[in-house]
């Protein structure tokens, strides 16, 4: 699966969650984007902070204009992100995670 989009259920609230990346024999490498937050956001840090520039922005199915992860990045976002992911001394927080003001994006790995 390269790409869901779902409602779920936090709080008793709906958020709108957008999951992009892919599983493997070695595990699942999602990025989440929580799109509400997303139309919202003023700065759209993630554009500009992620090194490989894997995020553009979508007008969804909602009229909304959102983040995603770039078609073409979805299937080797574990490679592109182990940069910013070292096995020792790695960031609680990514650059991506830090850009993004309303803390809409999250990574399953
Ligand atoms: S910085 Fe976060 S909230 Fe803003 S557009 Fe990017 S992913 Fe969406
Ligand atoms: S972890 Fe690094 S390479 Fe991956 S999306 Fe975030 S900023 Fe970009």
């Amino acid at each position: 699966m390269k790409k869901a989009r779902s409602k779920k259920e936090v709080d008793g609230s709906e958020e709108m969650i957008a999951n992009y990346g892919f599983k493997d024999g070695s595990g699942e490498y999602y990025i989440s984007i929580d799109t509400d937050k997303c139309t919202d956001c003023k700065d759209r840090g993630c554009l500009k902070a992620c090194p490989s520039q894997i995020f553009e922005m979508e007008v969804d199915d909602w009229d909304d204009e959102v983040a995603i992860v770039k078609p073409s990045e979805r299937n080797k976002i574990k490679f592109t992100c182990a940069a910013c992911k070292p096995n020792r001394g790695r960031p609680e927080f990514l650059l991506c995670q830090v850009a993004c003001r309303p803390k809409g994006i999250a990574h399953s790995w």
